[in-house]
This record gives C-alpha cells, structure tokens and sequence, in this order.
C-alpha cells in the first residue's frame, strides 16, 4: 500500500536520498524547539508543522517513530553564535521575573499553538535545564582533545573535527563578521559550549562545573538532548534553514568529537544520518522576529477570527523547502480551499448514504508516491482534492481521502464549516443571536414582509454581521472585524 521509497532531502549531501532506518521499522527524529523565553511567532510554527508531517509520514509508512522536541530554557543567546546575552536571562531582566516563571508561561503558549495546529505530541519532550549533568559529562569526554579554556568559558576548537562546516557549506574563516570575536578564540567559528558566570555576577541559572559555575551552551544542549534519548546514530534531525549554518555545524562538530572519529562519512559520526531544514515563513517587509516587539502569533489569526488550521493548510500548500510568504489575502484563500474541502466531504458523507457501499478498494499510489518525493504535501493535497471531486464510491473516496489526512493534519473528519466561520474576538453578538435572526429574516421574506427582512439585515449590519445571499462558499454570514 505505501511501497513507494521514501526519499528525503538531506542537508549534508545536499541531495535527496531513500530513507533507510538505523533500527529496523523505527524511526528516530529529533527537532530542535523552541527557546522559551517570547511567544513563538508563526514562522516559528511551520518549523513544527513541518516536523509533524515528517512525523506523520513515517508512521505512516508503517514505522514506530521516536519523536523528541526539545524545550530550550538556558543558554541560547541573542545571537547564534556566541555573541550577547542569553535570551532568558535578558527577558527575566527586564521583566523583574524569575526565568522560571518565563519559561513556564512561554512553554505553555508554545504547547497551545502545537495544539491548535493540529501538530501530534512526541514521544518526549526534553527540557535542557533537566540535562545539565549530562551535558557536564558529555563536555568534560570532549575537554581534553577538542577544547580549551578561556575567561569566559570553555571553547570548541573547530579545527580539531574533520569538514567542519560541511554542512553549512561555509569555510571556518568566514570571514563575513557574522560571528562576534571573542579575545583569546583560536577559530572564528570556535563556540562556548560552557560559559562561565562573570567574576562578581550571579545569574538566575547557574550550575557547578570543573569549569566554575555557569550555564552550558546552546548546542552543547541539543548534541546531548539528542543522543541521551534516541542514542548515536539516529535517524532524521530538523530545524529551521537557519539552524543548517551555525546551531547545527556546531551540534555535528561536538558529536563527532563525543564518537571519537573524525569524518562525516560514518554516519555516526555527526549524530543522525540525516538532516533536514525547512525553508522561513516570510513577510514582505522581510524576516520574521520574535525579538523585535510586534510579531505575528498564532494567536493573532485566532483573535482575527481565522481558524488555525487554515494557517496550517497555508504551510502545506508550500513545499517546506521553499520560502513561503505570508499575507493576510494568502490566509484567507487558504480557509476558502480549507472549507470547500469541507463542503466536499459534506456531500460524499451524504452520497454514500444513498450508494451501496463501496468496494473498500482505494487507491492511494499516487497519495504515496507524492509524499514520499520528499514530503510533496502540495500534491498530496491536490490528490485530497481530487478525490473529493472524481469518480467512484463515494465511501471509497471518503476513506482514501481521510488516510491523506493522516498525512496533513487537517482534521477533515471533524471539522465542520460552521467551525471554519471567521468569527473575529471583537465581536460581541453570538452565533446564537446570529442564527435566531436570519430564522426569523427567513420567515418574513416567506412571508413577503420584505421591510421588516430588510430591518432585520439592517440590525444585524449595525452589529458587523454581513447577511451574504446566494454565497457559493455557503457562509450565509460573515462577521466584519
Ligand atoms: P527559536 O525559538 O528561535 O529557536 O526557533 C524555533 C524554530 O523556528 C527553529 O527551528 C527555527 O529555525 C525556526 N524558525 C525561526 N524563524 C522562522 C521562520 N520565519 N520561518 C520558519 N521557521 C523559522
Ligand atoms: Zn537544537
């Protein structure tokens, strides 16, 4: 039934290669999560949605999967590589509020996005502040031959790993000011994996060490996160295109110094085999921030009054591995296509009452093959959409149409249009309210009592509620912001 290969594209090679699994019939993937010190934004949310398809699809190729998600609560600093300040302790600064409490609340709004999207809980969440005496350990096995001491911390010496950058393409010397110069760092590139406390401060997080207190570093968290759960070699490691440049180089050099053998071609050299990077959610005005001050959250389209799950389907509609750019018009025509999936599935559930029931034969190549070409969701949802259109036992298209969903997330079997009404927060009338007018608006235009039909449109203007006539789309009302 799901025989045709599946083929990913991994970052390492650059190319697309047939996933074969390190165990047997599993799969174990590891994606790096979210710094909980801000909101995520939703460009942040299609790094997740995408983990989840890769997710879904594997499980749904018939393998037991082993997803983590980690949950950064020390370490990540302002800026990828070494430079500025950690991003929970400046939020806990200037907040006047413990870091712990930040990364609870933040932690949370994170999870009620993933819920929202529809996104399946892993198998673990790691939280890095759990794992700090192992990554102590996992830096004190790396110390001796891989790196030296510094006032400010202890440093990765990049030169001691064969094909540093590698994956980022980049040469050591980049030469391109990207990376912030630390007094006394052998390489540019060379990153803290454990930075220490200044002589004279205190942070909230900080832990002994044999290089005095301090906090590990950011990717030191990941490398250990990942091995101690899934073990070295795993399967798949995602993140966002950024991570492809710094975060993971620097996860790959300290996991093949921890395997003690240099080169990438063992695979269990740079920890998993493969490595995979969606491409950014854009705005015109250019990238998306969570750092600076306004930002688009998940929860701003809900407050707008847009479904969640019409942000998703916008996220599928484009391959992850093309920037996608966001608007307002583009969400909006992403619920339009999310409803008329809908209505679809509304008029097979009633044509199968009436047919006799199907052949159970279902045919699902073409689903397979698209998904399996390195997770081709735009097919995969042109095949949703045709089959809710073509020929054949309705129950049959039904099924076939559902075990798409699997793939998409979309919840097809439950939701109903009423659920996808744009209904901003702002407003104050009901659905109720709504519904018991236009039964009533119903009744006068029976009743050719068109001024009083016309009143009842009028009051229902007055609150924001456009009466839409003859909508082809069936939205009856719309709800104005
Ligand atoms: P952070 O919380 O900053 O570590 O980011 C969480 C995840 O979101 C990482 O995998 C990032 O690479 C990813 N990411 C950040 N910005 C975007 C964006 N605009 N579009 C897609 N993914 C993003
Ligand atoms: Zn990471």
């Amino acid at each position: 039934m799901t025989d045709a290969p599946l083929k990913l594209f991994n970052s390492l090679t650059r190319q697309a290669e047939v996933f074969e699994p390190v165990h047997p019939g599993e799969a174990r993937v590891y994606t790096c999560g979210p710094t909980v010190y801000n909101y995520p934004h939703i460009g942040n949310m299609r790094a997740y949605v995408f983990a989840d398809v890769l997710g879904r699809t594997l499980s749904w190729k018939g393998l037991k999967l082993t997803h983590v998600i980690n949950i950064t609560d020390v370490g990540h600093l302002t800026d990828d590589a070494d430079a500025g300040e950690d991003k929970m302790e400046k939020m806990a600064a200037e907040r006047a509020q413990s870091i712990w409490d930040i990364a609870e609340h933040y932690k949370q709004a994170y999870w009620a996005d993933v819920k929202a999207l529809n996104i399946r809980q892993p198998a673990q969440w790691t939280v890095a502040t759990d794992y700090v005496p192992q990554m102590i350990e996992f830096a004190k096995g790396i110390a001796d031959k891989h790196c030296y001491e510094l006032e400010s911390g202890l440093y990765f010496d990049v030169s001691t790993v064969a094909d540093y950058g590698r994956l980022a393409r980049a040469v050591t010397d980049d030469g391109e000011g990207r990376i912030e110069a630390v007094e006394g760092k052998r390489n540019a590139a060379d990153f803290a994996i454990w930075r220490k406390t200044p002589a004279g401060e205190t942070r909230q997080m900080e832990w002994d060490s044999p290089w005095g207190k301090g906090a590990p570093g950011w990717h030191l968290e990941c490398s250990v996160m990942s091995g101690e759960v899934l073990g070295f070699p795993f399967d798949i490691h995602t993140g966002g295109i950024d991570h492809r440049e710094i975060h993971h180089p620097n996860e790959i050099a300290q996991n093949q110094a921890h395997c003690c053998t240099n080169g990438l071609d063992d695979p269990r050299n740079s920890g998993a085999r493969i490595w995979m990077h969606n491409n950014f959610l854009v705005e015109r005005s250019g990238k998306m921030s969570k750092s600076s001050g306004e930002f688009l959250r998940l929860q701003l389209l809900i407050d707008k009054g847009y479904h969640p799950l019409a942000y998703r389907l916008m996220c599928l509609q484009a391959h992850y591995r093309s920037e996608l750019e966001f608007s307002w018009e583009g969400l909006g025509a992403a619920l339009t296509r999310l409803k008329r999936m809908v209505m679809q599935i509304e008029r097979l559930r009633a044509r199968a009452e009436a047919e006799p029931p199907g052949t159970g034969d279902m045919t699902i190549r073409q689903i397979d093959e698209a998904i399996s070409n390195d997770l081709n969701t735009p097919r995969v949802l042109e095949n949703a959409q045709l089959l809710s259109e073509g020929k054949g036992y309705a129950s049959d298209r039904l099924a076939a149409i559902f075990l798409c969903d699997e793939l998409l997330g979309l919840n097809l079997e439950t939701l109903t249009r009423a659920d996808l009404r744009i209904r901003p927060k702002t407003a104050t009338i009901t659905e109720a309210e709504i519904e018991a007018a236009l039964a009533r608006r119903k009744e006068a235009r029976a009743a050719k009592d068109f001024a009083a039909s016309d009143a009842i449109r009028d009051e229902l203007a007055a609150q924001g509620v456009e009466v839409m006539d003859g909508d082809p789309l069936g939205w009856e009302w719309r709800l104005g912001e």
